[in-house]
């Protein structure tokens, strides 16, 4: 068939007509999805101990976001004074330098996010009304846990892979900050549990330590993290 004959014979049978509209589908969260906002506390915004670069520009795209989904799970990183991931903890230590601890490798962060202190509450502009469970995590002090399911010795359970299960979820987005750091860990762990896991480019801000940004898409995709944008599921 030459192209002007299918082109007529395509939009006698209507194909054009479905087109506009396969172009414009949008991902549905339903019952079975999970929005997860990850660590938006004020310690990681402007003014916080550790601010991510346009950590607050999250803030309202995550608002968005929040009105598509029935479920929606919050982290909030909650360390003891004198932490394990604390620069501050060790004699000489500088932070963004790293140690090595019994389960290996750690960056050594400023003191941020200190349990109680209105540095680790979380921003006061967020809007989550379905939002039921908040996931407190790095409160053990010799341990770090960048990751929502699990903590960095990679065997204590947070239990977050429990809940989700026993609410029926099958499908996470991932949000917040940062999106190399606690946004990576947790959307890698969620395929871990055998979740399917989306990580919503624009609903995260990025630390990108040496690098840290392109490596984490890459440690993802390789996990078979989904990279889409909040317009994949609200619409330009
Ligand atoms: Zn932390």
């Amino acid at each position: 068939m030459d192209r002007r004959l299918f082109l007529q014979a395509a939009g006698a049978l209507g194909l054009f007509a479905a087109l506009p509209q396969a172009f414009a589908a949008r991902l549905k969260p339903g019952a079975s999805a999970a929005l997860i906002v990850v660590d938006v506390q004020n310690c990681f915004i402007d003014g916080g101990t550790l601010p991510v670069k346009g950590g607050a520009d999250v803030v309202p795209v995550i608002n968005k976001l929040a009105g598509a989904f029935e479920n929606i799970v919050v982290t909030q990183d909650w360390h003891t004074a004198g932490h394990a991931s604390f620069a501050s903890t060790y004699a000489g230590k500088k932070p963004f330098e790293t140690t090595q601890l019994g389960y290996g490798t750690q960056v050594l962060w400023p003191d941020h996010c200190v349990q109680g202190s209105d540095d680790a509450a979380l921003n006061k502009d967020l809007k989550l009304p379905t939002a039921q469970v908040i996931i407190r995590k790095g409160f053990h002090k010799g341990v770090d846990s960048y990751s929502a399911f699990e903590e960095a010795d990679r065997k204590t359970s947070t239990g977050l892979a429990g809940y989700l299960k026993g609410r029926g979820i099958k499908t996470v987005y991932v949000t917040g900050l940062a999106t190399d750091f606690c946004v990576a860990w947790t959307a890698m762990d969620a395929r871990k549990h055998g979740f399917d896991a989306y990580v919503v480019e624009d609903a995260t801000r990025a630390i990108d330590l040496n690098g840290s940004l392109a490596a984490a898409w890459k440690q993802m995709q390789a996990k078979g993290v989904k990279r889409i944008q909040s317009a994949d599921i609200l619409g330009a």
